[in-house]
């Protein structure tokens, strides 16, 4: 049952001529399956509906190939052909009562169109945003007249696919409406360029256009950045007032944005939940439409606080919702404990930027709704009555023991301390990572409500007690250990090293501090740990220097879209970053260390050595048994993949082996 302090979420919402059935409404994101993997897509948003979100938007669309959404897997309506998987995605959001939103998007100067090769196009004369040796030309008054007659066919398209609501998008500063907008990008002085008004005539004009094809068939979306975060120099927040007297009744609903894609999915390391609500404060009260916004907001308290102080009338989410696609229905069904809150750290947004298919640390089943039939939520009936024994308590093991747990196996999770967790209890204490305990929160509230799973705390197995056991299947979760010899990447053999004291991440989250001030630390693991660990010594005030062979510090965290902020904090926490370097030896209070492009070599002085390399998997006990590891046993990577592993493992339980056969399915193109 439901807690009527959350009515107010459940409380319907017109959209001029659509009416979305209750709050929440997952805005557009990306996915990394788009026009490749069109029904992988076109299932995962129908999951979301059936979880009850009363709007679901697709990513964005580019609507033609004179500006590609830049080699990256988005969506595409390019002409008729494309039609059908959009309908496909309707009728997934259709069956479960949701309105289906598309966002077209032309990128203009965002993309430097190398899959099209055509020149980008822009409100001036620049350069294309990324380091592509490319420049968009100045639109002439032809090429705006074409950009709107094309954004009217696709619109037409959408309509016959069946979508219930269409974006105009000039937000991210992705969106050449956007560009348009900004008097950073557009320096015309023709009736697009100058003022305000002039500005914005271009966004204006395609919502006219968009709202007369629609013609009240579905409902007009404009997503809008209110402030770029540039200070003068681009949209500000104070020019709202002005440009909603211009725009703000055209259409039915505002979705707004603060900054671009970096800000919107603000990593919690560097954020935390309604963030965005100082910007939101007043929208509002510029436009009679409801407003839409988003701020990685997971709690239905926050939620009901934003709408019932009048910042938001539906709650915007994309991370919450890839976290846990059922979240509305849990809140309506008065199950706030089963919710699966997202922790904010920005794997999901890593398979846009690798053009693979989505992933999430808490949802081990997104992106894999279709190609491997997993369900958020429901799981597949045991197939025997086995008795399964999974021996670790960290990600992999609790992830493997729910699993089994919800298919109804019998099950014993052994962990052989006093706690759940694994590496996550370690990591989430490291600064600014609190929200990932989430991992662990979330799987063990759900293990105490599986009368079938029982958990042995401070239960070290060893080989011989499991024999004696008896169980059916046993799978070995013990995780891995960090590397104190500098093997990784970079170095295949140890390193020289001799008389310092050598740390490891494992010998840090043990409570060891390095002896001595100078501090060298090595980064050959390049993702979040090694930034973490520096500025956790640097705070207790060690003088640290970072050393890594990559050219950027936690090199791969710019997938996450954090390296930016990670390279500020650790500049201000006082640590010395050295990038293209590489530690080649220690010895006699010095580092050798070299520089990756030259070669040339330089010492520095060091009391101790931090190695964050590589790891061994923990995998003596898989090996003894001649029974599976999972996770990071099984190969060290991410909290994500050992989460991902452990269902994998519990889904694979009793299936037939599938030997050759295709791990997954996917979808072939029809040859031409
Ligand atoms: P993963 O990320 O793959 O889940 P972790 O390193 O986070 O791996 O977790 C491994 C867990 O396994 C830790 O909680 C550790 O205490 C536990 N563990 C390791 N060896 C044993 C063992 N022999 N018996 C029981 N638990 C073990
Ligand atoms: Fe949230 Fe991380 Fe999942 Fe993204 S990957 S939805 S940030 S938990």
């Amino acid at each position: 049952m439901r807690d009527p302090r959350y009515d107010v979420l459940f409380e319907p919402v017109p959209l001029g001529p659509v009416t979305a059935r209750n709050r929440f409404f997952q805005v557009p994101h990306c996915n990394g399956m788009g026009h490749r993997d069109p029904t992988a897509h076109a299932v995962m948003r129908g999951v979301k509906a059936e979880g009850g979100w009363a709007v679901v938007c697709t990513e964005e669309v580019d609507f033609h190939p004179d500006s590609d959404t830049g080699g990256y897997i988005e969506g595409r309506l390019w002409d008729d052909a494309d039609i059908p998987m959009h309908e496909r995605l309707v009728d997934q959001v259709h069956a479960h009562r949701s309105l289906a939103g598309i966002e077209f998007v032309h990128n203009g100067m965002a993309s430097a169109n190398l899959y099209g090769r055509i020149p980008p196009a822009g409100p001036s004369h620049l350069p294309v945003k990324t380091y592509e040796p490319i420049q968009a030309r100045a639109m002439t008054l032809d090429d705006i007249a074409d950009l709107r007659r094309r954004h009217r066919a696709a619109v037409r398209r959408a309509l016959t696919a069946g979508y219930d609501l269409v974006y105009v998008y000039a937000a991210h500063n992705l969106s050449t409406l956007q560009h348009f907008l900004s008097p950073r990008a557009n320096h015309r002085d023709d009736a697009y360029g100058g003022t305000l008004a002039n500005r914005a005539r271009l966004l204006r004009e395609v919502l006219e256009d968009t709202r007369e094809e629609c013609d009240g068939r579905a409902a007009v979306a404009c997503r809008l950045a209110i402030d770029e975060l540039h200070g003068a120099e681009g949209i500000q927040r104070g020019d709202m007032d002005a440009l909603f007297e211009l725009i703000g009744e055209l259409p039915d609903v505002w979705d707004v944005m603060v900054g671009v894609w970096e800000d919107d999915s603000l990593p919690s390391r560097f954020g935390y939940e309604a963030w965005t609500e100082q910007h939101f404060r007043g929208i509002k009260e510029l436009t009679s439409k409801p407003v839409v916004g988003i701020g990685w907001l997971t709690s239905p308290d926050t939620m009901v606080r934003l709408v019932q102080s009048g910042v938001l009338d539906l709650i915007g989410a994309a991370r919450p919702s890839i976290a846990d696609p059922f979240l509305p229905l849990k809140v309506e069904e008065g199950r706030l404990d089963d919710i699966r809150e997202c922790i904010g750290c920005n794997i999901c947004v890593t398979g846009d930027w690798t053009m693979t298919p989505i992933r999430c640390t808490q949802n081990p089943s997104m992106g894999e709704e279709w190609r491997r039939d997993w369900h958020p939520e429901r799981f597949r009936p045991r197939a025997s009555d086995a008795k399964v024994l999974v021996v670790g308590g960290g990600p992999a093991g609790l992830e493997a023991a729910m699993a089994l747990g919800k298919r109804g196996y019998e099950v014993t999770l052994a962990e052989a301390t006093r706690d759940l967790g694994g590496r996550v209890l370690h990591e989430a204490r490291l600064p600014g990572l609190a929200a990932w305990i989430r991992v662990v929160d979330y799987r063990r509230g759900q293990l105490a409500k599986l009368a079938n799973v029982e958990i042995a705390l401070e239960s070290e197995v060893s080989a011989d007690e499991v024999r004696e056991y008896g169980f059916d299947h046993v799978a070995i979760a013990t995780g891995s250990r960090w590397r104190a010899d500098g093997i990784g990447r970079r170095h295949t053999r140890p390193l020289p090293i001799e008389g310092v004291d050598v740390l490891t991440p494992d010998d840090l989250f043990a409570g060891a501090r390095p002896a001595g001030d100078r501090v060298v630390l090595y980064d050959d693991d390049h993702y979040y740990l090694g930034g973490a660990l520096a500025e956790l010594l640097a705070s207790d005030g060690r003088q640290v220097t970072l050393v890594t062979p990559a050219p950027l510090v936690s090199e791969w965290s710019v997938n996450t879209m954090e390296q930016p902020r990670i390279h500020k904090r650790l500049v201000e926490a006082g640590v010395e970053l050295l990038t293209a370097h590489d530690v080649v030896g220690v010895g006699g209070g010095e580092a050798r260390l070299a520089d990756t492009f030259t070669g040339r070599e330089r010492v520095i002085p060091v009391d101790s050595l931090v190695l964050v390399t590589a790891r061994v998997p923990n995998d003596e006990l898989a090996r003894e048994l001649g029974v599976t590891a999972v996770g990071d046993a099984l190969a060290p990577g991410t909290i994500a993949s050992a989460v991902w592993d452990g269902r994998r493992y519990a889904e694979e339980l009793d299936l037939p082996p599938r030997g050759d056969a295709l791990p997954f399915r996917r979808e072939v193109v029809k040859l031409a």
